[in-house]
């Protein structure tokens, strides 16, 4: 045993706990809550998508794929970045394959910066997004968006934004907001990253759930963002398979080739099999894409009236898995994660606080003070869930709440 195990340990690390996601649907497992906390549907994804994978696991190849990704999934994506946003892409080149959108980000937080890069980020933020720019040594800029419309605030962006901004980190549709950034946010973010010489990382793992005919537009469309931005996209989200971990970045050439350098040390390669699938799914009719925004805007509503009737106040969701209520009104004075605690086992339905979406106190020094959650008293639910369960989630809390 070493001497001081604690101090021996990685100390970005040693100031995170265990994930919130991991927390709520232990604590949600334990108490037979309906688990409207972590966000993954309920279902088991589409079946030719998995008859696809299942076939393609039994003929093979199982061996190591390419490191890049199997050609016909790097083929399958550019073809889909021309089908949807009308972007030009060598597959070639300009794709990379990786497992999940999680390693996605890792290796191009990992691939691009240097120790003591600055990076910018927005809060409520990502879960993983923090301890991978500490991790690559590189310092984060949060600016922090204030319920109810979570909207680009120009003076603290540029405030945040110097010459020392490597990399601009933007997640649309934004989880857990629900937010899509507009037309002119966009094109504020492409302008500084042009001013600042800096890179704009997309985490686009929504992109196709975008709800009341708002559409996805990646910032790698607009002018000169070819260069700059890095496009991530997630098989997880875009067909309901969580659990599969493919991931999919579109990239300039050069930033592909600085990409996958950290790629190949952190996993080299995805499982072929599923990549396959993968790229069957991609290459889907419109309407599986229109279905599956379409259904989940179903559910989107039926959570958001059904919590508006309860008593919480339901913050717009134009976009993802998730909306945003705040709780107010109906436990005023408790934190959110003592809300969210309670609500799993005394109500049986989990959500997830939003406080845990602004990093751990570690994260904060005097010259880059932490970012604190906003005075709303906000908790993230899920609503990619079978709508007999949204409705038997509603009733509970209804009950709980002396509603219903
Ligand atoms: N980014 C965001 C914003 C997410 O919500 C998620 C959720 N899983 C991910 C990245 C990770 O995606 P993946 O499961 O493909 O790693
Ligand atoms: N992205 C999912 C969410 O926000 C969870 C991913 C995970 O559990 N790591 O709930």
């Amino acid at each position: 045993m070493v001497s001081d195990p604690v101090a021996s340990v990685n100390s970005v690390l040693s100031g995170y706990g265990t994930t919130i996601f991991t927390v709520m649907s232990a604590l949600a497992q334990a108490h037979g809550a309906i688990n409207l906390g972590q966000g993954f549907p309920d279902g088991e994804g589409p079946d030719d998508i998995r008859e696809f994978a299942a076939r393609s696991l039994l003929d093979g190849p199982n061996q190591y794929p390419p490191a890049q990704g199997i050609p016909a999934l790097r083929q399958a994506v550019a073809a889909h970045n021309m089908r949807f946003y009308d972007l030009s892409v060598d597959w070639e080149h300009q794709v990379l394959v990786t497992s999940g959108a999680t390693e996605a980000l890792a290796a191009s937080l990992f691939g691009l910066l240097n120790p003591g890069d600055e990076v910018v980020l927005f809060a409520p933020l990502y879960d993983s997004y923090l301890p991978i720019v500490q991790l690559a040594g590189a310092v984060p800029r949060i600016v922090p968006l204030s319920p109810p419309d979570w909207a680009l605030p120009g003076e603290a962006l540029a405030a945040a934004c110097s010459a020392r901004t490597k990399l601009i980190l933007v997640n649309s549709p934004m989880n857990p907001t629900g937010k899509v950034f507009a037309q002119d946010e966009l094109s504020m973010l492409a302008e500084l990253a042009r001013r600042y010489d800096a890179y704009l990382l997309c985490d686009e793992v929504y992109e196709h759930l975008t709800f009341d005919g708002v559409g996805h537009v990646p910032a790698m469309t607009l002018p000169g963002m070819g260069e700059r931005a890095i496009r991530i996209g997630s098989a997880g989200k875009t067909f309901s398979l969580t659990g599969w971990k493919v991931g999919y970045i579109t990239a300039a050439t050069h930033l592909c080739a600085a990409i996958f350098k950290a790629h190949q040390f952190l996993t080299f390669t995805t499982p072929p099999n599923l990549q396959a699938a993968v790229a069957y799914g991609l290459a889907k009719p419109d309407s599986y894409f229109t279905t599956l925004s379409r259904d989940l805007q179903y559910c989107r509503d039926l959570l958001s009236d059904g919590l508006q009737n309860i008593g919480f106040s339901v913050l717009p969701s134009a976009g993802t898995y998730f909306l945003a209520a705040d709780f107010s009104l109906l436990a005023p004075g408790i934190s959110d994660v003592e809300f969210c605690r309670r609500l799993t086992i005394e109500a049986g339905v989990a959500a997830v606080p939003f406080s845990a979406f602004y990093g751990p106190a570690s994260t904060g020094s005097a010259a880059n003070p932490l970012v604190s959650p906003p005075e709303a008293q906000l908790v993230r639910f899920c609503f990619c869930k079978p709508p007999e369960l949204l409705e038997k989630a509603l009733a509970r809390l209804a009950s709980h709440f002396g509603g219903g």
